[in-house]
């Protein structure tokens, strides 16, 4: 441990944490000072070979523990979770910049994850179908996938793991993680949940270092049975284009740019309040933040000012300090992103209603941003934000709302609000979305699918879709004779 309680993370093979062989380190920063705050081992190839040894053992063992069983340990591993969360919360905050309420409550809708998988997992049933033969038997058998290799970013350390790890435990797979080296933290303290919970050694792995490195190394190993990524677009097609040259199965949750309708008939206040709280959480560095908010050029001026007035109460500061409701960039990356996708739309074109700018000197804060009538050439328009900015154009008619937000390659998340049945179902079948809310923030519950289509990804983590996914499929005929 450091000074400030942050732990200088290691690598989990085998039930035990160990240095990198070599003993290499990176240094994780925090993102409201600037400031580093730890380190994080980087994996030598021997330390994979080490990771992927562990992790066949690990799924020999794991896919033998009856469903009963591992239910109960996904169960005691979702307990201690809860029972954590407010120290992984500081954890999360110090290494990723959120408001420490948001990063508990990511601790506490982890648990609530495992726990919905825990429980589904008890329900992977297989079918009898009936033979043409009257002596023979036709059965269809799930079996799980084998050793998983998962590739986790930055933006909801815990989240973006858990729903791939509690999938793929709770089908009886082993699952070997490269999580983000600038936050490890809270996915380490979340992998130490599963050990004291007492899965068998190898069945969960965590390893850190240079990501393409590794995913290079991992994807085509003959151990590893299936990949998935959370990521941006370009990488998961380069990880989907490996794991296809060597035939792996394969989930990819990409980036999005959800279209945000605000029809004529809706109601303004609750599209601001939804949609508004919805684009800063976290910043806005979410998959599914609401980015491009189309709205009827009859009520366009009373949203925008009413969603200047949302950005203004904000409070941006450090995620540690109480009252925060904003907190920095997760990194300096995001700032430079920020300022040019600004910097870009107001050229073009574009009012900046408030904002606009980088707050400060020290660490990675950007003001909450307004963009209002910005035109579709504007960056903002085409290339996902992954920050604090709304950028907000009118429409005359909902089918030109409809065609614009199916005009980029992306597909993910999609919000509307309206009054009208007639309006929502015109949305719902045409839309191209893998999640559509409508008069009402995101829910990604785990009940629900979750995923996107075109180049936001295929494969679902949530609802029973995301069982299928750790799942092969046998056919079995059996003659008596
Ligand atoms: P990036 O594309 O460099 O990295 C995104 C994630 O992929 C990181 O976690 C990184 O460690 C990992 N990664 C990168 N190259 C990899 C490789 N060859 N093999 C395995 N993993 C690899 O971008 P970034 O600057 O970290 O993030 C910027 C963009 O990424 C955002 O604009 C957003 O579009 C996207 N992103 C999406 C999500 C999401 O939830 N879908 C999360 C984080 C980032």
């Amino acid at each position: 441990m450091t000074a400030n309680n942050y732990p200088n993370v290691r690598l989990l093979i085998a039930n035990e944490w160990s240095d990198a062989t070599g003993g290499k380190t990176i240094p994780v920063l925090n993102p409201a000072t600037g400031k580093e705050i730890g380190t994080v081992a980087h994996a030598s190839i021997a330390d994979l070979d080490r990771a992927l040894a562990a992790a066949q053992k690990g799924f020999d063992a794991w896919r033998k523990v009856s469903a009963f069983e591992r239910t109960a340990t996904l169960r005691r591993a979702a307990a201690l979770l809860r029972e954590r969360a407010d120290q992984i919360a500081r954890l999360l905050t110090q290494e990723q910049g959120k408001p420490l309420a948001q990063a508990r409550a990511e601790a506490m809708a982890g648990a609530d994850i495992i726990d919905w998988f825990a429980a589904e997992g008890m329900r992977v049933y297989g079918r009898i179908v009936p033979s043409r033969n009257p002596l023979a038997q036709q059965l269809v058998l799930k079996e799980p996938v084998g050793p998983v290799a998962a590739f986790t970013p930055w933006n909801f350390p815990i989240n973006q793991v858990v729903r791939k790890l509690a999938a793929a435990l709770t089908t009886g797979c082993s699952f070997l993680c490269k999580a983000p080296e600038e936050t490890p933290a809270s996915p380490a303290a979340l992998f130490q949940c599963f050990v004291d919970a007492g899965v068998p050694a190898g069945t969960v792995g965590l390893v850190f270092g240079d990501p393409a490195e590794i995913s290079n190394y991992l994807i085509p190993h003959p151990v590893i049975r299936k990949v998935t990524f959370t990521g941006s677009t370009p990488v998961g097609k380069q990880l989907a284009a490996l794991a296809g040259a060597h035939m792996k199965r394969v989930t990819m949750e990409l980036g999005g740019h959800a279209p945000v309708i605000v029809a004529e008939d809706a109601d303004v206040a609750l599209a601001v309040e939804a949609a508004g709280g919805a684009k800063f959480r976290n910043a806005g560095q979410v998959c599914i933040a609401p980015t491009r908010f189309l709205v009827h050029n009859s009520i366009k001026e009373e949203f925008t000012r009413a969603m200047v007035a949302h950005a203004e109460r904000l409070q941006l500061g450090n995620g540690l300090v109480e009252g925060t409701t904003l907190g920095p960039l997760a990194n300096p990356r995001r700032v430079a992103a920020m300022t040019q996708l600004v910097e870009d739309a107001r050229a073009k074109g574009a009012n900046v209603a408030t904002g606009g700018l980088r707050i400060g000197n020290e660490g990675n804060f950007f003001a909450p941003t307004i963009l209002a009538d910005v035109p579709l050439n504007a960056s903002v328009f085409n290339d996902e934000p992954f920050g604090p900015v709304a950028a907000i154009r009118g429409f005359d008619t909902l089918d030109e709302a409809i065609a614009e937000s199916n005009r980029l390659p992306f597909g993910l998340a999609g919000y509307a609000f309206t009054r009208s049945i007639k309006n929502a179902h015109q949305l719902m079948n045409n839309v191209e979305v893998g999640m559509l809310w409508i008069n009402q923030p995101a829910t990604p519950s785990a009940e629900m699918p979750f995923g996107g289509v075109k180049d936001s990804g295929y494969g679902s983590e949530g609802g029973p879709e995301a069982l299928e996914a750790y799942l092969n499929t046998k056919s079995v005929s059996l003659l008596g004779v």
